[in-house]
């Protein structure tokens, strides 16, 4: 068998869904396991509110991929817009490093740009508002300087809100906009980019000043585990079933 590496993201773990939890055990356990590298690329909880917060669901996340690490799997990780207040304790006690949220990997020869994708919807005005914020320096300390109940209780109102008015899909539901892809692949000299967050899975190819170039979406865990698996001469868009 060829070596190969994993990349997956926008799990959305959450206690309430212990299918999907459960579904990554079982990756971790038997497939990740032969991986030689695996990155999550953010959005691996529905919500995180500090790493101060170890809850039973939180630890045996943590522990499921410290097992991985400690067997020899380098874990690599890059906030999503969920989970951006994941901080070096996690890592830590996930085995995991965490990357910038924009990094280039060679990937048996072919640098390959990765990160969430968040920051290629550039139509949502907004949201780029607050993400400006919620990445800058006082708006993470401040929040994580709350106490963890009130933390709780905010999160706990934002996803009654959001059900109430499906207004927490909205950003998810919109699109990169090209011509931001585009750039950030020129930025880096890259022709290939991987990214999560959209929850559209696919592989586009395009061309740009005549040059191939290859956008590679990684889907979400709500209905199925989309896993994304490299290796020299393939590239494999899985998915897992709950
Ligand atoms: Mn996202």
């Amino acid at each position: 068998m060829q070596p190969f590496t994993y990349f997956i993201s926008d799990l959305h773990l959450a206690a309430e869904r212990p299918d999907i939890t459960q579904c990554l055990f079982n990756f971790l356990q038997t497939q990740a396991i032969q991986a030689e590298a695996l990155y999550v690329l953010g959005d691996l909880f529905e919500a995180w509110i500090g790493d101060d917060d170890n809850s039973e669901f939180n630890n045996s996340i943590k522990s499921a991929f410290k097992n991985l690490a400690e067997q020899g799997i380098p874990i690599y990780f890059i906030h999503g817009n969920r989970d951006f207040l994941i901080r070096n304790k996690f890592a830590q006690q996930a085995g995991m490093t965490l990357l910038p949220e924009q990094c280039v990997v060679n990937l048996y020869g072919t640098p390959t740009l990765i990160m969430h994708g968040d920051e290629l919807c550039t139509l949502d005005v907004a949201y780029q508002k607050f993400r400006r914020k919620a990445r800058g320096w006082w708006w993470p300390r401040l929040v994580l300087s709350l106490p963890l109940s009130i933390r709780r209780k905010i999160a706990e109102n934002g996803r009654k809100t959001s059900k109430k008015n499906h207004a927490g899909l909205t950003m998810e539901i919109m699109d990169v906009n090209s011509a931001d892809v585009v750039e950030a692949m020129e930025a880096h000299q890259v022709t290939r980019l991987v990214h999560g967050h959209t929850h559209r899975p696919a592989i586009h190819d395009l061309t740009v000043n005549g040059q191939p170039m290859q956008r590679i979406v990684l889907g979400d865990w709500y209905d199925q585990g989309s896993i994304l698996k490299v290796s020299q001469d393939k590239l494999e868009l899985l998915t897992q079933q709950f």
